[in-house]
């Protein structure tokens, strides 16, 4: 996870649910990836570091734990940029331009100059963090899947270049709720429509407020219509027992948006309340954060040397 801002609700659905059931089938790791955010906030890196520490806080708050699974920060294992070098030598520029993601940031961001040098290699870095660690499986999005083809692209061409070191990985996807953001976009920072974990209650409250309803319910007595609305989809997903009330008041123009969303935002409050209580104590203690960033550096180093030390060996290297 790239540490560019405060996680949001779309984080804890789309990753953090997931993971934390992965933790019982897999071994994990979980990377701050900062080394990824520097290739967009390369102009004002100054936040990352803070943002890293609350990626962490937010974590473990959501139920990562560090016993089970390895946290570490990717700028903390070396052997990361050093497979990304090895790679890198071989990798066609073509595999890279054509790559869906890249050629779709390009063309959505607009407040970041991304025609860089390490922007078109991110998928190779990408390969390198999977692979550094052999891992065979990697939870991921739809839109994620061809960085994992290309992925096993780069293992294969390695292995058939200096001898077979890198197994195959495959992609996990998982079923994910869909969540919009306030707006109806896609939930994201830069739309600035997120619910963020760390949101006090009058900020969520607030937000909700905010939320856009059915378009063509404008006074009470309109009768609405739940399924198009975005305010109704939050409370199947937060608290589906309200969900067959809100529905037959919003239908029957029994009561209004202003108090529906309102209501959620309590909802919503109370969902993250436990959540927060712990991010904000985690928070106050930077050593411990420090520490579970430092452990987790160790273990992953350990497993990263090993492969680095194969990968230079199948180099002629060493
Ligand atoms: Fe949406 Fe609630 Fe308004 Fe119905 S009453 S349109 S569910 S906000």
């Amino acid at each position: 996870m790239r540490p560019t801002g405060p996680l949001h609700l779309g984080h804890l659905f789309g990753a953090l649910d997931n993971w934390v059931k992965l933790q019982d089938k897999y071994d994990c790791f979980f990377m701050v990836a900062d080394w990824h955010a520097m290739m967009s906030e390369y102009e004002d890196p100054s936040r990352l570091s803070g943002f890293a520490k609350e990626c962490v806080a937010d974590w473990i708050a959501c139920g990562i734990d560090p016993e089970k699974s390895i946290v570490f920060a990717q700028s903390h294992v070396k052997e990361h940029l050093e497979l990304y070098m090895a790679f890198s030598n071989f990798v066609p520029l073509g595999w890279l331009e054509r790559c869906p993601t890249y050629k779709e940031q390009l063309r959505e961001i607009k407040t970041r100059e991304l025609h860089t040098y390490a922007f078109l290699g991110y998928p190779v870095l990408q390969a390198a963090d999977i692979l550094i660690y052999k891992a065979d499986t990697v939870p991921v999005g739809k839109d994620q899947v061809p960085h994992i083809e290309l992925t096993n692209d780069i293992a294969e061409r390695f292995n058939s270049l200096y001898g077979g070191i890198f197994p195959s990985v495959k992609p996990l996807l998982t079923k994910i709720p869909k969540l919009l953001g306030i707006d109806g976009r896609k939930m994201s920072k830069s739309y600035d429509n997120s619910i963020s974990l760390g949101d006090t209650e009058d900020a969520i409250k607030k937000k909700c407020s905010a939320m856009f309803t059915d378009p063509e319910r404008i006074k009470l007595s309109d009768k609405g219509r739940p399924e198009k609305c975005n305010v109704y989809a939050y409370y199947n997903l937060f608290k589906k027992e309200y969900a067959p009330e809100v529905y037959e008041y919003c239908t029957k123009a029994k009561s209004g948006c202003t108090e529906c969303k309102k209501n959620l935002g309590g909802v919503i409050s109370d969902y993250l309340a436990d959540i927060r209580h712990k991010r904000e104590g985690l928070l106050k203690d930077e050593d411990k954060i420090n520490s579970i960033l430092e452990k987790g550096a160790v273990k992953a180093r350990k497993v990263a040397a090993e492969t680095m030390n194969e990968v230079k060996k199948a180099i002629g290297l060493i």
